[in-house]
């Protein structure tokens, strides 16, 4: 991408409205633009970025067995009247008539419309189990809706839904999400701490809250300082095997928000020198609930020995659009944000210091050709900026590599190659520097 075409509305100044670093980043960097409150426009940056993320948990998703669908935004207010839900939701729901005075609703979430899909489809346990997931916008008319992309009205979210016969299988399809979650956070570059969350009604074990801690969080949180080095990558995962091992592993120590925290089992369970009481951003959220809605919507299966059975199910969701402004919140400096290079929207930057020389838009458009050549995507400065906005812009871009070419290095046949997370730099021949790239 040359960036003289690129659509890239930065801002020179912090803009006012925004209270949190990731919000003020994201308006700067012209990722983003505020449509209307808590509603957002993507622009071409912050766009890739969502992109990269979307795919990384839509990996994640299909390794663990899920299968992708797409639901729509609106949904019919009677799919909620069935099961319950409709009144109790409250304001938060956005609900219009249709021109034929039907009563619909923006989707907060999906349980109803996924449910209803099953209960037409399924019909033996022979098809168990099944969990099916979307990445799809949700609207929810928050109160207080504010830090950006971080607590909007309109966000998207990736949910899945799963179905299975009995308690024990519906246990497995749990276990896999949780594995499934730990992953797609570590990939994404984001240390996440599962933790036990309000079960309601339902009580055991099974929902969690999957947080990074943050300082500008939402949730008071409290755990074990040891999480900070579990690694989520650090073995293979073979989905069908007995995870509960994983399981007992990531909650071996304790870890809860504010809602379920026990001071005196904190303090009896943690060394004082290893107790983190902090804030927290929620990420992903995974849940239990047996059959709170099969059972009103009347989802059953035949069972092996040809009973009717309830199909038991769980809901997970992973905040995809809140992960932008997740990620910036835990990556980044004074001069910008710092993209981790698996959600990073270009992996270099490319400046040519003296746009209009002969010889050095020559050497630029080498390189760029060469690195894009080799599958790397450039972003390309050829505009006639100072050098020194040059730098500026790509430091609060944040893109991982910066290569930086001008007359000196096009005469001794250098470049410079600055890395933007340590800010080391290096001199190199074009092809050292287009062999590192491709390298690492
Ligand atoms: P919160 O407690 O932050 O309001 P929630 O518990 O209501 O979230 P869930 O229903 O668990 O949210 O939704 C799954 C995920 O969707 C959350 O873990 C979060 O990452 C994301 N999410 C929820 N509400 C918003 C929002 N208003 N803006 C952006 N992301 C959101
Ligand atoms: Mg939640």
């Amino acid at each position: 991408m040359l960036m003289s075409q690129f659509f890239l509305p930065v801002l020179k100044e912090n803009p006012s409205e925004a209270q949190i670093v990731s919000h003020r980043l994201m308006l700067r960097a012209g990722m983003i633009r505020q449509t209307a409150a808590g509603i957002y426009s993507w622009l071409p940056l912050g766009l890739r970025v969502l992109k990269r993320i979307e795919q990384i948990v839509r990996e994640e998703q299909d390794a663990s067995g899920a299968q992708e669908v797409l639901m729509p935004t609106i949904q019919p207010a009677d799919l909620w009247r069935e099961s319950g839900r409709y009144d109790d939701y409250g304001k938060e729901m956005l609900r219009f008539q249709d021109r034929h005075e039907r009563d619909m609703l923006y989707g907060p979430t999906n349980e109803e419309v996924i449910t209803d899909i099953f209960r037409h489809a399924v019909k033996s346990y022979r098809d168990l189990p099944k969990n099916l997931y979307h990445i799809q916008w949700k609207f929810r008319d928050e109160v207080r809706p504010r830090f950006g992309v971080m607590r909007g009205r309109e966000f998207l979210m990736k949910d899945n839904y799963s179905f299975d016969l009995d308690y024990a299988a519906a246990r497995h399809s749990y276990n896999k999400m949780f594995v499934a979650y730990l992953r797609t956070f570590e990939r994404i570059g984001l240390k996440t701490i599962p933790m036990e969350a309000d079960t309601g009604p339902i009580g055991g074990d099974m929902s969690h809250e999957f947080i990074m801690l943050a300082e500008t969080g939402e949730s008071q949180v409290h755990c074990h300082a040891d999480y900070l080095e579990f690694d989520a990558m650090a073995e293979d995962i073979d989905y069908d095997q007995d995870l509960s091992p994983v399981i007992a592993h990531w909650t071996s120590h304790y870890a809860a928000t504010d809602e379920k925290h026990d001071q005196a089992r904190f303090e009896a369970e943690v060394p004082e020198a290893r107790r983190i009481s902090t804030r927290g951003i929620e990420v992903g959220h995974i849940f239990y609930f047996g059959t709170n809605y099969s059972a009103p919507l009347g989802a059953t299966v035949t069972g092996p020995d040809g009973e009717e059975v309830t199909v038991e199910m769980g809901s997970y969701g992973i905040g995809v659009s809140r992960l932008v402004g997740a990620i910036i919140e835990a990556s980044h400096d004074a001069d910008g944000i710092i993209w981790p290079e698996s959600v990073a929207p270009f992996k270099v930057g490319l400046i040519n210091l003296k746009v209009g020389d002969a010889a050095c838009d020559q050497a630029a458009r080498d390189l760029y050709d060469r690195l894009r050549g080799a599958g790397i995507e450039v972003l390309l400065d050829d505009t006639e900026e100072r050098a020194g906005s040059k730098f500026a812009t790509m430091d609060l871009i944040g893109l991982p590599w910066q290569l930086v070419l001008g007359p000196r290095g096009v005469k001794s046949g250098t470049v410079e190659l600055k890395h933007r997370r340590s800010g080391e730099r290096q001199e190199l021949s074009p092809d050292g520097a287009i062999d590192r790239l491709v390298g690492g």
